[in-house]
């Protein structure tokens, strides 16, 4: 999910409360907007903010597949698993949505 991605950002100064407010309801459209594309990996199907489908093979844990299982943002804001995509890239790499050339912009949960 796009908000859980601006922690990298240290923003102290007076404006807070404005831009929470601005932050929160861009990401309402945006979930509004994309909401199948961009939640569920085009790959295996599952959502992205769960286990992929491999993860969840492998451990039978719920909280321990989505510990070990990570998003992967592309360029296009495109998501996916890190599992499926490193997969993917081996052999096209390219955004198995849009076709455009596959380049990460950011990994995390
Ligand atoms: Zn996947
Ligand atoms: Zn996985
Ligand atoms: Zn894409």
């Amino acid at each position: 999910m796009p908000y859980q991605q601006m922690d990298d950002k240290s923003d102290v100064d007076s404006q807070k409360p404005e831009k929470m407010f601005t932050l929160k309801k861009w990401n309402a459209v945006a979930m509004w907007s994309w909401d199948v594309e961009c939640d569920t990996c085009a790959i295996c199907r599952v959502q992205v903010m769960d286990a992929c489908l491999r993860c969840q093979a492998e451990s039978k844990t719920d909280n321990y597949g989505k510990q070990e299982c990570v998003v992967v943002w592309g360029e296009c804001n495109h998501s996916f698993h890190y599992c499926c995509m490193s997969l993917w890239v081996k052999q096209n790499n390219r955004c198995p949505l849009c076709q455009q050339e596959w380049s990460i912009q950011r990994m995390g949960k």
